[in-house]
């Protein structure tokens, strides 16, 4: 069995949907499909789930989503109208899908509703069994996919008669039966999930590009395609940015290692990029940036002699709502870096004042513009590129604020200014792909 991922590009519309079904007629193997609900169909498209999100945000501010409803409604049926589909059942779940949200049932619910309708309307096109993630996925309360899911799934598709399946992803639902999406991008979650259920032996994912490049193409225009990098580099080069896979979609198929292609529905002739559980011969995978970060910095005498200081003050930053991707320690200091989004100017006020206060800090402060890049693959802590990079760097005046280098085998990063963000990108790749 091979299961197939379509992201929202693929199935924005009806001409990108019967690609779909070309793709999946071309090969009998293609017979478990996960879908995304329809995504941008040009640049100034809005994507389903956006609107979706929008819908129930109008609700909780209690103002009518029926305008928003109907462009959503007026899309789902043209997509099924073109692939002569009969609406009536179609019809019928978007009016109780408006009902509900208009009921107030939630973000995941509203959410969710997006891969719901995509997978109803392709499993009829392609006469494949509709499966609900909703009745199969149980997604824990950390966002992890609870190991009774797998079973479940594998039950299902046993105990079928048909030829192929439609999964929607993006969400399944709590032990208690609510509906809980995965974070966004989420679908490529339910894809692993599938996998590992019926122990596929590919994994293909579909989207609009042939593949992980080794810089984002829109700062290095002519970056190579990477032809296979292992899990564990791409974790990396999504956490550094890289937005092809989502990086926590690598977790479930881990354990039973099953390799994943990234395909592109427009170009299925390409190879694209395989992702496979161990690392090829050494060599160099990429180079990515990720900016909107902002710096906490904190400064004690003695700071570490106390004991469990660094638990205390982390569990601190949480309750602020600040989770930091990243840290450094000194003798008497500790910076982290963490999402500016994660916390408003009010809250940082509320906060500095009150870590000053509780933990006697000789100074705490906050600063945003932060930007971090990582170079990724299985060679780099032995090749030396390292010092190639930093030379790139400060040749072309990018200001350095640490190094990190070892914490990871395959990878070694920098923090740099958000603004010199994509000249970085640009003179490491100069530099170390060349
Ligand atoms: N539709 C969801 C999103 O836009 C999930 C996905 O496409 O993977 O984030």
């Amino acid at each position: 069995m091979i299961v197939c991922k379509f992201g929202g590009s693929s199935v924005a519309d009806a001409a990108q949907i019967k690609k779909v079904k070309a793709i999946i007629d071309s090969d009998k193997n293609r017979n478990v499909l996960v879908v995304s609900a329809p995504g941008k169909r040009n640049k100034e498209d809005e994507k389903i789930t956006d609107l979706l999100y929008r819908c129930n945000e109008m609700v909780q501010k209690g103002e009518s989503c029926k305008g928003v409803f109907s462009s959503i409604q007026k899309r789902f049926l043209s997509i099924a109208d073109e692939l002569k589909i009969d609406s009536k059942a179609l019809l019928m779940q978007l009016e109780e899908i408006r009902q509900h949200i208009d009921a107030g049932r939630g973000a995941d619910y509203a959410a969710s509703r997006g891969e719901y309708l995509s997978a109803f309307i392709i499993s009829q096109y392609l006469d494949f069994e509709f499966i609900d993630a909703a009745d199969c996925i149980v997604i824990n309360s950390d966002g992890t996919v609870n190991p009774f899911s797998y079973d479940k799934i594998h039950m299902l598709v046993d105990n079928s008669n048909k030829r192929g399946f439609v999964f929607p992803g993006f969400y399944g639902s709590t032990k208690d039966g609510i509906i809980k999406t995965f974070t966004r991008g989420g679908s490529d979650i339910t894809g692993s999930v599938v996998a590992r259920a019926v122990n596929a032996e590919l994994y293909e994912n579909w989207t609009d590009v042939s593949g992980f490049l080794s810089a984002d193409p829109r700062i290095v225009e002519d970056a190579k395609t990477i032809e296979t990098i292992s899990y564990n580099e791409v974790r990396e080069l999504s956490d550094y940015g890289a937005s092809v896979f989502h990086e926590e979609a690598i977790a479930p198929v881990v354990k039973v290692g099953i390799p994943i292609n990234i395909k592109n529905t427009n170009r299925p002739e390409d190879k694209g990029t395989l992702i496979t559980p161990t690392a090829e011969a050494e060599k160099l995978a990429g180079v990515s940036a990720k900016g909107g970060l902002s710096r906490i910095k904190i400064r004690k005498l003695m700071l570490f002699k106390k004991q469990g200081m660094r638990h205390a003050l982390l569990t601190m930053l949480h309750i602020f709502g600040i989770r930091p991707s990243f840290s450094l320690f000194g003798i008497d200091s500790i910076v982290w870096f963490y999402d500016t989004k994660m916390a408003s100017e009010s809250i940082l006020d509320a906060m500095c004042e009150r870590l000053k206060s509780e933990f006697e800090l000789d100074e705490v402060t906050v600063d945003h513009g932060h930007a971090i890049l990582g170079v990724v693959g299985s060679s780099v802590l032995k090749d030396g590129t390292y010092i190639k990079a930093a030379k790139a760097l400060s040749d072309s005046s990018v200001k350095v604020s640490f190094l990190n280098y070892g914490a990871s085998d395959v990878s070694y990063s920098f923090g740099i200014r958000d603004e010199d963000r994509m000249r970085a990108v640009r003179v490491v790749y100069d530099a170390l792909f060349r």
